[in-house]
């Protein structure tokens, strides 16, 4: 079955200490198991997609803009992935099976042309990593199981701030959406 990485919003802004929508030391820590897995995929050939949150700034149609202050503003350094990851997508920015795609709403599908890339490619298995567990992760997957892929969940690559909705949505993946989620 062919697979494909979705690396989602491991960004500073939703990563770094002190930043605006900060996971905090759970999302920190998910750095060198977010960098080993994404490095796997690109050397073995698979894809590997950074689905990346995208906002413009004072932007009053987005619903988000009334819950969250201003986070992964296009063309700041909020919205460069975080650390090393970002090194790393520098290094393999040309690689036919690495692809950025901005994301418009929590779920990685909503708005884009994602569900399109992946199926040219024959794609039947995505593998999720990033944050928020809870909210951007877990939107994304119900998206992908509603439109029939195989789901898989790291859970070393996985945080939120809500140690409770974290949890909560490990369950959820394996028991309503049928996911694997494995160490
Ligand atoms: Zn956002």
């Amino acid at each position: 079955m062919k697979k494909a990485l979705l690396n989602i919003d491991y960004t500073y802004d939703f990563v770094a200490p002190e930043s605006k929508l900060t996971c905090g030391e759970p999302g920190q820590k998910l750095l060198p198991y977010i960098c080993n897995v994404t490095k796997t995929f690109i050397e073995n050939k698979d894809l590997v997609v950074f689905s990346i949150d995208l906002h413009k700034e004072d932007d009053t149609y987005h619903p988000e803009s009334k819950q969250f202050p201003p986070h992964n503003i296009e063309n700041t350094m909020g919205r460069e992935l975080y650390n090393d990851l970002n090194n790393l997508y520098q290094a393999n920015i040309e690689k036919d099976n690495v692809l950025w795609s901005d994301k418009t709403r929590f779920s990685a599908f909503a708005g884009t042309d994602l569900e399109i890339k992946l199926r040219e490619r024959g794609i039947q298995e995505l593998h999720l990593v990033g944050v928020c567990t809870d909210i951007c992760i877990l939107h994304t997957a119900v998206d992908a199981y509603n439109k029939g892929f195989k789901i898989v969940i790291h859970e070393q690559g996985v945080a939120s701030f809500n140690q409770a909705g974290h949890d909560w949505a490990l369950a959820h993946f394996k028991n309503t959406l049928g996911a694997e989620v494995i160490n």
